[in-house]
């Protein structure tokens, strides 16, 4: 849409849901959409597709939304690309949001494009931050380009909504305040909208990881200075020990050590946790890219001058494969003494 086709305000984010449980990168995406709405001087709408999900949506307001559109129909209840862009496309073009961000999830990768491409607009994908350009009132949409080696910045000057969709965790959420007041709209479409040509078979859950990465308040992952995947094992036993999620570098997914949905990193996943430990981690630009909003850095490495270690908190320089038996062990110790 041609941004002098109407009168384009507020902001708009994509909320995520499962089983008619509001995913928590919703929230996240809140308080990107909280930041730019109150730069806009405008109102934070938060839209989302489901089934059975009308009386769950105060959560949304309760992290930021000031107004909720809610679609709640069966048609909904998975995320068929071409239903769900038809939904979102007719909510768009009523309301005329000037922003619609969305998580770069499944979800949000999927859904997006379709519907900019619908509405014949611009999307950066996978952005890393998004502020307000104060002077013109554009948003700014920053993401690594060229391998990560540089950060480009993205305008959408011509055409309306601006859209982008974010990296999960990549951002927390603002803390929940349960007196925050907002509108709950809920919208019915024409059955046309509905129309999918998706067949639901089966949900198959991802089973090679109790919680995935992104999710994780503590990440341990390793790279390709473990030498090899039986020494990869060793990661594993220190993350059960820390009730950790394991991570990898790209290299060690490539050399098959573990699944590519461990890999953090540009091409990989972006996690925030409290506590990210790396083993026989470089710490090129591209692995830093997915995990440097993390709190508490520890890398071991037995390289002094390794990358890794001017964003480390705590660096260990040794050879992990000596180090990480050591760690194994002091935490079985201390498991076995404290009281239960
Ligand atoms: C477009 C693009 C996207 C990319 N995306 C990603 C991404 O998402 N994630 C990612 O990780 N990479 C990504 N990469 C690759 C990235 O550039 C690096 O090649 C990769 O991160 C290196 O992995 P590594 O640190 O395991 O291996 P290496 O760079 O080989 O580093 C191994 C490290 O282990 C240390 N070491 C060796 N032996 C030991 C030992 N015994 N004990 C302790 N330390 C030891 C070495 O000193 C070294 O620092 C991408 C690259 C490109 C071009």
């Amino acid at each position: 849409m041609k941004s002098t086709e109407g009168t384009f305000q507020s902001v708009w984010t994509l909320g995520e849901q499962r089983d008619g449980r509001i995913s928590p990168v919703s929230y996240e995406l809140l308080a990107w959409g909280r930041d730019l709405a109150d730069k806009r001087g405008t109102t934070l709408a938060s839209v989302i597709l489901g089934y059975n999900l009308k009386d769950r949506v105060n959560t949304l307001i309760e992290h930021g939304a000031d107004i909720i559109y809610v679609v709640d129909n069966p048609a909904l209840e998975h995320a068929y690309p071409d239903a769900h862009a038809a939904v979102l496309e007719k909510l768009v073009r009523e309301f005329l949001p000037e922003i619609f961000i969305a998580s770069a999830t499944t979800y949000g990768r999927t859904i997006m494009p379709v519907l900019a491409a619908k509405l014949e607009t611009g999307l950066t994908a996978d952005c890393t931050g998004l502020d307000i350009d104060p002077e013109t009132g554009l948003l700014i949409q920053t993401r690594p380009a060229i391998g990560g080696n540089v950060m480009a910045t993205i305008k959408t000057p011509k055409h309306r909504p601006q859209m982008s969709t974010v990296r999960p965790r990549s951002r927390k959420p603002l803390a929940s305040d349960a007196s925050r007041k907002g509108q709950v709209i809920v919208r019915e479409c024409p059955d046309d909208a509905y129309a999918s040509k998706v067949k639901f078979l089966e949900f198959i859950k991802d089973e090679t990881t109790a919680l995935p990465i992104q999710e994780a308040e503590i990440v341990v992952s390793g790279g390709k200075g473990l030498k090899d995947a039986k020494n990869f094992q060793m990661v594993h036993e220190l993350a059960d020990l820390l009730g950790a999620s394991v991570g990898a570098s790209r290299q060690a997914v490539d050399l098959g050590w573990i699944p590519y949905s461990h890999q953090v990193g540009l091409s990989g996943k972006t996690v925030s946790p409290h506590l990210y430990v790396c083993a026989g981690v470089s710490g090129a630009v591209q692995h830093i890219a997915g995990m440097s909003s993390a709190d508490i850095v520890v890398a071991i490495n037995n390289d002094p001058d390794a990358p890794i270690f001017r964003v480390c908190d705590f660096g260990i320089v040794g050879d992990a494969i000596e180090i990480i038996p050591i760690l194994i062990e002091k935490l079985q110790s201390q498991k076995a003494t404290s009281p239960k």
